[in-house]
This record gives structure tokens, C-alpha cells and sequence, in this order.
């Protein structure tokens, strides 16, 4: 079997050239046409010594993932699903603003982790990716942006680890994907602009801040160890002070000064006024100083099988509102690509459960009404 030139970070890339007797600057020129180019055939890179490019097709290929289907939105996100083989699909989202372009990256075929408010999460897990399965996706949508765009400028300029998948957890192949995002004969993003999101794996926040720190954007969706470990079930493991501990230690390394903190509404379950003052205590309160960040309020999507319900508008500003005259700085996420079903937790792809994922979420189900207080379902709450 050849090796996907797409598994390896700059520094892999100089090692698998060395072990073909090549020095390390044709593994610079091979990366700058794999990722800033964008080219796939060995003998379309020009300047590569000529008994390197004929070497290559032996021992390396540049494998992208088959794209299943494409779905665009009226609001120009566009949606694309990949094929993992094995029955197994994931998507990526690309988000054009005004000031920038950022792209959705899945870390897994499923997740593990179970959140009660996610599609992914109701799915089960099936396997990691590798990093060039990581990789694939930066890769094939940055080209094919730009050439649809009719553009050689970068059109992705964010990337956010916010696709199907826990990354945390599968932390041996985030890295060097991460490190050919951030690398100048990559993609030569910013640590700014490349944000990782978790559940809150702990010990793996930590490795990150060592590693490799980027931003961070932690799931947090609820004020108290009850109420989380029902949403977010990794919580019995790492419960809230842990991991606002583990913030604590990140910061120091972060590109920012801050950790996103992500909060979904989940009407009657998280987003009452006492669960507003639960959280303004906790994040400003921690270890008695508590923890720099932003909140990011998320209006939740709806799918059949969740049983919970988007908060309604005005409840998700009250919520916003008192976080922000308490002093944590706080946004309400527009939802996008809405209409194709690419807006947050709304990511399913296809994945062949291996974990059984999907029973124990309907088990779950019922201890979560135990917390639910209940109010009238409303009639297609707007987005915000
Ligand atoms: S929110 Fe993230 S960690 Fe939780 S189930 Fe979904 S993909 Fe997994």
C-alpha cells in the first residue's frame, strides 16, 4: 500500500522524503503543491527533481475523499458529504461572511460522546479519521472554492473543529492536521483562526496546550453537574470544575485570552433565568477569580429523534441580555445553511453505529424529562 501523502504534516513529509534519499526541501516543494496548489498528480509538479517525481507514484499517492453529494443553501453555505468507505459518511460546512470564509471540519464518523442535543452524537460512533481524511476536507474545499471562485487567493480563512466528532478523542491524527493547517507552506492559517472544539476531554486539553494551542471553544450547555451530566455525558468524567480548571491551564498557551464557551437553548431545559444566574456564578466565580471567555449562545436545531425544543427567541436575548449586564461578553450564533441541514448539531452524515449509541440516548431520554421543565410547544420558532 502507498502512502496518502495527505497523512503527513511537514515534518512527516521531510521524514518520508529522507527515507527516498531526498532532502528536506522537496518535501517543502511537494507540501506547497499538495496543499497551496492544490495539485494531485506527481507529474504536474514542475520543479520536483525529476527522479523524485518519478519515483513518487510507487510508494505515495494524494487520496481526497469522494464527495457523496453537495448541497447548497440560499444563504451560500454549502454542505458537503464524503465518503469514508465502509458505509461510513461525514460532512464539512463552508460559511462565507463578509470578512471571511470558514469551513466546518469533521474529526470522526460518529462520536462517542453522546450529547443529548445532537444529531452526530444520536448516530453512535464508528471510527476516527485519519489525518488525511482531516486534511481531505480543508484540502478538496479550498480548491474547489477557489476554482469555482476563478480565484488562486485563499478563500478559507477559519477553520473550526466543529463537524462530526469529539477530536479530543482522536487527538493522534487532529495534531499534524492541525499543524498543516497552521504551517506557511500549508495553509498558513493563524492560531486565531483555527478553533478547536470539545466536550471537555481534560487530559487531552492539556497535551493541546503543549502540542499544539489553538482556540478553543468548549461545549458547555449547562450551569450544574446535574443538569450536564444528562446533556453532556462526559461530564460524570470530567465534571464542571475539572474541566473549568483545565480552561484555566489552557489560557496561558491560548492564541486568545479567552475560551469560547458554547451554550445550546434548550427551551425549559437549560435557558431559565436561574440556570442565567447559575452560569454567570460559576464562569465569573471559578477558582475565585473565574475564567476569561466569551459565551456563545447557540439556538438549538431541532431533529425528530431529540425530543427537545429550540428556545424560544425572545428567551435566548433575555438569556444573552443578563449574561452581558453581568459582564460575560455574549453572543446569539445566527444560524446558517439551515435549510440544508448543516446548522450546529445538525450534522448526521452516515455512520454505521458501532456503539450502540442510538439505545442508550432513548434510555437517556427519560432522565432528562426529570429536568425538563415544561412548557407549551410552540409552532416553528424563526431562527435568531
Ligand atoms: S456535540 Fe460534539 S461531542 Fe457531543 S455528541 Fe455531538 S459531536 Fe459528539
Amino acid at each position: 500500500m502507498t502512502a496518502n501523502l495527505l497523512d503527513f504534516d511537514l515534518e512527516g513529509l521531510a521524514a518520508f522524503c529522507e527515507r527516498l534519499g531526498h532532502k528536506r526541501f522537496r518535501a517543502v516543494q511537494l507540501f506547497r503543491w499538495i496543499h497551496q496548489k492544490g495539485v494531485a498528480r506527481f507529474e504536474d509538479m514542475t520543479d520536483l527533481a525529476r527522479d523524485l517525481r518519478e519515483r513518487l507514484p510507487a510508494v505515495a499517492r494524494i487520496q481526497g475523499l469522494p464527495v457523496l453529494t453537495e448541497q447548497a443553501s440560499a444563504d451560500g453555505t454549502i454542505k458537503w458529504l464524503f465518503d469514508v468507505g465502509d458505509g461510513n459518511a461525514v460532512e464539512a460546512v463552508y460559511i462565507p461572511e463578509d470578512d471571511r470564509g470558514t469551513l466546518c471540519v469533521s474529526s470522526q464518523a460518529g462520536c462517542a460522546v453522546g450529547c443529548r442535543f445532537c444529531s452526530t452524537g444520536h448516530q453512535g460512533f464508528s471510527r476516527n479519521l485519519t489525518t488525511g481524511e482531516i486534511i481531505a476536507q480543508l484540502w478538496y474545499a479550498e480548491h474547489e472554492l477557489r476554482r469555482r471562485l476563478g480565484t488562486g487567493e485563499r478563500v478559507i480563512s477559519n477553520v473550526v473543529m466543529m463537524g462530526m466528532g469529539e477530536p479530543l478523542q482522536n487527538y493522534g491524527a487532529l495534531v499534524p492536521a492541525l499543524r498543516v493547517m497552521l504551517d506557511d507552506h500549508g495553509y498558513g492559517l493563524s492560531r486565531r483562526r483555527v478553533t478547536v472544539s470539545t466536550s471537555g476531554v481534560v487530559p487531552m486539553m492539556d497535551r493541546l496546550a503543549q502540542d499544539c494551542p489553538v482556540a478553543l471553544a468548549v461545549s458547555l450547555h449547562a450551569p450544574n453537574d446535574a443538569l450536564r451530566d444528562r446533556l453532556v455525558p462526559l461530564n460524570r468524567k470530567y465534571p464542571l470544575h475539572e474541566l473549568l480548571d483545565a480552561c484555566l491551564r489552557y489560557l496561558p498557551a491560548a492564541p486568545r485570552d479567552f475560551i469560547t464557551f458554547e451554550y445550546c437553548m434548550l427551551d425549559g431545559i437549560n435557558d431559565t433565568p436561574q440556570h442565567g444566574q447559575e452560569l454567570i456564578a460559576l464562569l465569573r466565580g471559578h477558582a475565585g477569580r473565574g475564567v476569561p471567555c466569551k459565551v456563545n449562545l447557540i439556538p438549538f436545531n431541532p431533529f425528530p429523534e431529540s425530543g427537545l425544543q429550540r428556545s424560544p427567541r425572545a428567551a435566548v436575548k433575555a438569556f444573552a441580555d443578563r449574561l452581558n449586564a453581568a459582564g460575560l461578553v455574549t453572543t446569539i450564533r445566527k444560524t446558517r445553511g439551515d435549510d440544508i441541514d448543516a446548522a450546529c448539531g445538525q450534522l448526521a452524515g452516515d455512520v454505521l453505529d458501532r456503539t450502540r449509541v442510538g439505545e442508550r440516548l432513548a434510555r437517556r431520554g427519560d432522565d432528562l424529562a426529570v429536568v425538563r421543565v415544561h412548557r407549551p410547544v410552540r409552532a416553528a420558532e424563526g431562527s435568531a
